[in-house]
């Protein structure tokens, strides 16, 4: 089995930590969220989808769901203080084996394609955890004290994080133990579920994602978004004629 686990239990401090959570804003008519359960549906490998909701946001998700014809959403999980909580949350009610996949989605990158979908399901065949990634185009200045430059990395073997990320159930699960269950290694801040399983020594495969898949954290990052939109409407259209031909 195929699992998706859709994050929707940030509360957007970033974007200004307004009335609404970021993830139900909406976005060309449409609440953000709603772009993650219509690809995950869409997807012909995902069988099920757990989403990861406050108590008091469930009613409105569940609405969505059925305003938008979702079938797929069979589980929902409560949110963690931090993502990763909300992550491990959403893996316990999965009634999933070691080797079943899961993805993991936000629910504020509305532009994830189908393309990547299906590259993560050919390459979770030869590796345990998949993250999507686009190359970076400027180099990367790494600060401890954001005054200060410690580091800078080069662009040139640099990649930036995307979602979405796939890991067999029992990979991910061990990463997460091994983290809360260590005294010390639990102090150490880890926020990717990438990290957490690299540090039990998997190896990671990646994914080259699309430039234009932005992740919604700003309030001007929806206007952007607004204006991606056709282009990633474009790109779906041109990629599903490219299937139906091959
Ligand atoms: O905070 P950030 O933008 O990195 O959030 C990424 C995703 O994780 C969002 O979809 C957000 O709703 C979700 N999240 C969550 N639980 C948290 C924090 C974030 O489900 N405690």
């Amino acid at each position: 089995m195929n699992y998706a686990i859709i994050l929707a239990g940030g509360k957007g401090q970033r974007f200004g930590g307004g009335k609404i959570a970021k993830q139900f804003v909406e976005l060309t008519g449409v609440p953000m969220i709603v772009y993650s359960l219509r690809t995950a549906e869409k997807n012909a490998h995902i069988d099920e989808i757990c989403v990861v909701v406050a108590e008091n946001e469930e009613r409105n998700v569940k609405n969505w769901i059925s305003k938008y014809e979702i079938t797929k959403v069979k589980y929902f999980a409560r949110p963690g203080k931090e993502r990763q909580q909300s992550v491990y949350n959403g893996l316990n009610v999965l009634p999933a084996k070691a080797r079943d996949t899961v993805m993991i989605m936000t629910s504020v990158c509305p532009f994830v394609s189908q393309k990547t979908m299906n590259l993560h399901y050919e390459m979770i065949k030869n590796y345990d955890a998949t993250i999507t990634v686009v190359k970076a185009t400027d180099a990367i200045t790494f600060s401890n004290d954001g005054k200060r430059v410690n580091r800078t990395l080069q662009k040139k073997k640099i990649y930036i994080q995307q979602g979405p990320q796939v890991f067999r159930y029992g990979v991910l699960m061990l990463g997460h133990k091994m983290y809360m269950e260590d005294e010390e290694y639990s102090k150490m801040d880890v926020t990717e579920d990438s990290e957490l399983v690299l540090n039990i020594g998997v190896e990671c495969g990646m994914v080259i994602g699309d430039r234009f898949c932005i992740k919604v954290t700003y309030p001007e990052d929806l206007a952007i978004a607004e204006s991606l939109h056709p282009l990633f409407l474009q790109q779906e259209r041109k990629y599903a004629d490219e299937q139906n031909h091959s």
